[in-house]
């Protein structure tokens, strides 16, 4: 009987016609494809996408140097050196984050008290050599410059849900 049915099947091809009526029905939709790089998706306040460090207004560095981020970092990622300036205020010396060890999980941004480490919205960059997994304080400090706008406005957004 199956035998039959098959060759019934074939040969009127009832499978490429069940097909097409698929493709049909879904030829006048609304699309969910984009054309990638020049569209892009919308990017939630809370995509975990590259690391920066913050600023105040005034343009010092929010890290106070606790550590607490290297102490919560699952994939030992960070590494934090740290001294007393001159105004017995603590800074950090060195602040790496590697990023072939990270696993993106943002841990390191719950645990700051002052909101100085932050994962931005940028996705889009790549490594050419070694050593550039390495973002170092001054790379940070760059990201976080240049997204500040942005990077104020999705937490003051998140506030009511941290
Ligand atoms: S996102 Fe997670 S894995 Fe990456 S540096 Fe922060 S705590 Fe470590
Ligand atoms: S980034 Fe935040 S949690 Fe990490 S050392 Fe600086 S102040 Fe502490």
């Amino acid at each position: 009987m199956n035998v039959f049915k098959n060759y019934f099947k074939s040969l009127f091809l009832l499978e490429l016609f069940r097909g097409l009526s698929v493709t049909g029905r879904y030829l006048f939709r609304k699309k969910f494809t984009i054309m990638y790089p020049e569209e892009k998706a919308p990017v939630s306040p809370r995509f975990r996408g590259l690391h920066a460090l913050r600023r105040y207004p005034n343009g010092e560095e929010r890290c106070i140097a606790c550590k607490l981020c290297e102490a919560t970092c699952p994939a030992l990622a960070i590494t934090i050196e740290a001294e007393p300036r001159e105004d017995g205020s603590r800074r950090t010396t060195r602040y790496d984050i590697d990023l072939f060890k990270c696993i993106y999980c943002g841990y390191c941004q719950e645990a700051c008290p002052v909101d100085a480490i932050v994962e931005t919205r940028i996705y889009e960059y790549h490594f050419e050599n070694r050593g550039e997994n390495i973002m170092t304080k001054e790379k940070l400090l760059a990201v976080g410059d240049k997204c500040e706008a942005q990077l104020a406005a999705d937490i003051e957004a998140q506030a009511k849900v941290r």
